[in-house]
């Protein structure tokens, strides 16, 4: 049995998540929760799975919930923290031996280091965890021999397509991407979109900062890096396919000009029981996978078109440049799509004040860097960016 962390458990891979532990009891065991403020639902979970202990990374929420406990509940004995010790000492608890990563944003980064110095499997669905801190997190992997399982579904796809074949025999990723709402967008186009508008993704439902990038194409440039970091290429090695369906989740290309793809229906949870499953395989939760649906019979791919969406060449540019750019990137991105999601700026806004902070700061760069430097510069490149967006 994988006994599990879920950090950002009231989110949706956190909820997706929490559904498979829920279908295979005798498999599974949430054995810690996490989330940022939603104190209800995560009431709601420790009614049910009964963890040990959960944090809430807000205090006065972290106080109130514990409260709710005592009142209502004083048979749980579920322990309540808060803040990032909360986060870590949940994602350290001994009791647990794997970390299911959901939380949104470099905040996952400390979490997840810390549970791997304490030597637990990570299945990361927290892309910005990788792209901040990929350098760090890698070589910490190798060296604490834990298993990192890709949760994010393109990386779950290569890291399928990968099983059995040798690394020196891979030759190019093709990682694919629906091309979000604004797909075939001219720029001028894309100055009148509302928030509205780009929450409404194609095919996949998700959090609210994913569904924003996935509309600027940042989510694909997030992934191009992450997947540098999972599967050791270079970024240039990574192309991205638009592949409105998204019915093929990913491709792997071999020496041999072999093309290995992984398909299946968009849904979130496959992946998360790729991950928790691993090496062995769970069973079947989803309706059976069909070739004939209509949706199958007509599969395109084109080119990502980088003049209408320019961050996913910066966010290339960035996985080349490495050093602490990837996290001024990510952070940057993080303070505008929070920006976006708030009525504050316009879409366009978010691109402009990336490129910006990410000029600012890359004079500055350099190439080694610890965890405290990467956040840190993280956190600079964070306030910098509220700076410009507030003016
Ligand atoms: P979400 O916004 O739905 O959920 C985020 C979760 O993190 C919530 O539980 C929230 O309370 C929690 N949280 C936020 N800040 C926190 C903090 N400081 N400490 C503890 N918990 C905190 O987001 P999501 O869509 O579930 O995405 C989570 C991560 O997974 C992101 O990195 C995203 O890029 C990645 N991802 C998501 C999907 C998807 O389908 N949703 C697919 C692939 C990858
Ligand atoms: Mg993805």
């Amino acid at each position: 049995m994988r006994k599990i962390s879920v950090l950002g458990s009231t989110g949706s891979i956190g909820t997706q998540t929490l559904e498979v532990i829920r279908q295979n009891p005798d498999d599974f065991k949430a054995v810690t929760l996490t989330c940022g403020s939603n104190i209800d639902l995560l009431y709601d979970q420790i009614l049910e799975f009964k963890p040990l202990a959960v944090s809430v990374f807000d205090e006065g929420k972290a106080n109130e919930l514990k409260k709710r406990l005592n009142d209502n509940n004083p048979e749980i004995k579920t322990e309540v923290f808060y803040g990032e010790q909360g986060d870590i000492t949940c994602a350290t608890i001994p009791e647990a031996d794997t970390v299911l990563g959901a939380i949104v944003g470099v905040a996952g980064l400390k979490p997840t280091y810390e549970a791997i110095l304490k030597g637990k499997d990570i299945a990361l669905a927290n892309k910005e965890t990788l792209v901040a801190g990929g350098d760090i997190i890698m070589p910490l992997v190798s060296r604490m021999g834990v298993d990192l399982l890709p949760v994010d579904s393109e990386h779950c796809a290569i890291w399928q397509c990968l099983w059995g074949e040798r690394k020196e025999n891979l030759d190019r990723i093709l990682i694919t991407a629906s091309g979000g709402p604004f797909r075939g967008y001219t720029r001028e186009k894309l100055q009148d979109v509302s928030l509205e508008n780009a929450l409404n993704h194609p095919t996949w439902k998700m959090g609210g900062k994913i569904t924003i990038d996935s509309s600027t194409m940042m989510n694909k440039g997030l992934e191009v890096i992450e997947a540098s970091h999972l599967f050791g290429v270079e970024v240039d090695r990574v192309d991205v396919v638009v592949h409105p369906q998204s019915v093929i989740h990913s491709m792997i290309r071999l020496r041999d000009g072999s093309v290995l793809a992984q398909m299946g229906k968009p849904s979130m949870i496959l992946p998360i029981m790729v991950a928790l499953y691993y090496p062995d395989r769970g069973p079947r939760l989803l309706e059976e996978f069909d070739p004939f649906d209509p949706k199958c019979s007509n599969l395109t791919f084109e080119r990502c078109d980088t003049s209408v969406f320019g961050l996913l060449d910066l966010a290339y540019e960035a996985g080349r440049t490495k050093g602490f750019m990837p996290a001024v990137l990510n952070a940057a991105n993080e303070a505008s799509v929070g920006a976006f999601l708030k009525g504050k700026i316009g879409f366009l806004d978010i691109e402009d004040t990336v490129r910006k902070v990410y000029e600012e700061f890359l004079p500055r760069n350099k190439k080694e860097n610890s965890l405290d430097d990467i956040l840190g510069f993280s956190n600079e490149a964070f306030i910098k960016a509220g700076e410009l967006l507030n003016k």
